[in-house]
């Protein structure tokens, strides 16, 4: 049996060797030939510290193009690598490693006399070291290898990766993805998306997430194209890079962040032929600004760190600003009653399902949380609330989790957003529950408003009067200069929650 996910990375890459695989600003470059003699000589310093088929390698480290070349060593010596977010704290690490029971750690250098009496009481067998510069002791074993390496055998239903979930709610959970997730949804994306060898994708998003490892990386390998890496976003670097790319992959806020940089011109974008957003949902503000500096529509497409992408806007075709699209090929999407399962009618808003070759194997250690997100035919319960309209394109209403409902009735944060989000002198808001002792909860609204504006809470609440029923308007507007945001730019509704809880505590408010 072959490696699943490394032989198909084999073949499409034949007879790329002297192509460029990966270059980063200062004109560091790695060619296919390099990636597999890397990726093979770590592969054999796994194995040499005992590495076996199945083991977990976590890895917690800065971006850097070493750091990927892990990645695909971890792949080919048969383990499941295991990325950690480099802003966890040793008090954070200590529940992932006991959770994931790694053989092997890999840091960066300086975290390593932090980190070692968590790792040993986790039972890891050694702690190893990676800096930002690819020095440390990994690279030192490494050197040691040959870079030819026969590839561990694994196949489809075999683990390559464990992504714990961001997990705003409880405990972060671990994700399994096997090979065979990952490669069925790099085989649909370069398809749909049509990726080529000519291709040139602007890199700056982390390597520790679904987005920037799996949709961005394994597409780029795929196609056998080029990645540009940067080491993080920076606004004036992205413009720096993008003459040289002919497509980026990003969340909103870096199409947020472009559009305030007065280098984002028609010129500068006139060599891309496509930019994707996903991970948080893209204002049609930004659609539409966008469309009007660029002149491209960007492709939002919608995925979970569980089901990896799920669907997409077209690549010909309206890119509809708003929506997510379609199920991709080989996806099932439906829509259910979130309490009963039963499969609802266009049009109407409940949880979104999905069944496919995409949708992992479950969560690690974990088969009562993993029985409870399935349906009994199979489909994954996504937690995401959302509609399909008449056209087919899926709209995304907002988490379940994050549905209120005050005196007994629902009201859907991204109705209420939406409506304020429109009145002008507001750049975006964000609506969320909170205890309210009358209502169960109380809808409150947390707005940025655009410089300069003279907006206050009753012009806001005056806007909505002939808007939206009694019972949706908010009891509160609150007015900051921007909403808390994770790395991946969503919106941390958690926060504002804590913030917000006491707003109605105490004697008699409304
Ligand atoms: P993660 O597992 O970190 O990738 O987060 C997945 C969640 O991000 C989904 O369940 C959605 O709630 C959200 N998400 C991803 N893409 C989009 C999108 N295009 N629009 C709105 N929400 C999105």
């Amino acid at each position: 049996m072959p490696n699943h996910l490394f032989r198909a990375v084999r073949e499409r890459t034949r007879g790329r060797d002297s192509h460029v695989f990966l270059e980063t600003p200062p004109g560091r470059r790695w060619t296919y030939a390099d990636m597999m003699a890397h990726s093979a000589r770590i592969a054999g310093a796994l194995v040499g510290l005992g590495v076996g088929p199945g083991d977990r390698v976590a890895v917690q480290v800065e971006k850097s193009p070493e750091a990927l070349m892990l990645y695909l060593g971890a792949v080919r010596a048969g383990a499941i690598f295991l990325p950690l977010n480099a802003a966890y704290t040793v008090a954070e690490l200590d529940y992932f490693l006991t959770d994931a029971e790694p053989r092997i750690v890999v840091c960066d250098p300086s975290l390593r006399d932090a980190l070692s009496p968590v790792a040993v009481k986790a039972g890891v067998r050694a702690v190893e070291t990676l800096g930002a510069d690819g020095s440390g002791t990994l690279m030192d074993r490494a050197a040691a290898f040959g870079d030819r390496f026969e590839d561990v055998a694994r196949g489809a239903k075999d683990l390559a990766a464990i992504l714990y979930t961001s997990g705003t709610t409880g405990r972060s959970k671990g994700a399994m993805l096997s090979h065979g997730n990952l490669v069925s949804n790099a085989e649909v994306l370069v398809d749909f998306w049509r990726f080529s060898r000519e291709d040139v994708l602007l890199h700056a998003l982390p390597i520790y997430h679904t987005h920037g490892l799996f949709v961005a990386v394994n597409v780029m390998l795929f196609c056998g194209g080029t990645i540009l890496f940067l080491p993080r976003f920076d606004a004036g670097e992205c413009l720096a890079a993008l003459p040289r790319a002919t497509t980026m992959m990003g969340v909103p806020t870096f199409y947020t962040r472009l559009l305030r940089h007065p280098g984002l011109t028609r010129e500068a974008s006139a060599h891309i032929r496509l930019f994707v957003s996903g991970s948080a949902p893209l204002l049609a503000d930004t659609h539409r600004e966008w469309r009007a500096r660029t002149g491209h529509a960007i492709l939002e497409r919608y995925g979970m760190t569980e089901t990896n992408m799920m669907t997409s806007n077209p690549y010909d075709g309206d890119r509809i600003a708003g929506t997510v699209g379609f199920p991709l090929p080989g996806i099932s999407i439906r829509i259910a009653d979130p309490e009963t399962g039963r499969v609802l009618g266009q049009d109407e808003i409940g949880v979104i399902e999905v069944a496919g070759p995409n949708v992992f194997e479950g969560y690690w250690r974990n088969p009562e949380k993993t029985a409870a997100e399935f349906r009994p035919d199979g489909f994954f319960v996504t937690g995401d609330l959302g509609k399909i309209d008449a056209r087919g394109y899926v709209h995304i209403i907002g988490r379940a989790k994050d549905l209120i409902i005050t005196g007994g009735l629902n009201v859907y944060p991204k109705e209420v957003e939406t409506e304020i989000d429109a009145l002008p002198g507001v750049v975006e808001c964000a609506v969320v529950g909170v205890p309210h002792a009358d209502f169960g909860e109380a809808v409150i609204a947390v707005v940025v408003p655009a410089a300069g504006s003279s907006l206050d809470e009753n012009a806001v609440l005056a806007a909505l009067e002939t808007r939206l029923a009694k019972f949706k308007w908010p009891k509160r507007v609150i007015f900051v200069a921007d909403l808390p945001r994770n790395t991946m730019g969503k919106v941390q509704k958690n926060i504002l929650r804590e913030t917000y809880e006491d707003l109605f505590a105490g004697p008699a408010r409304n």
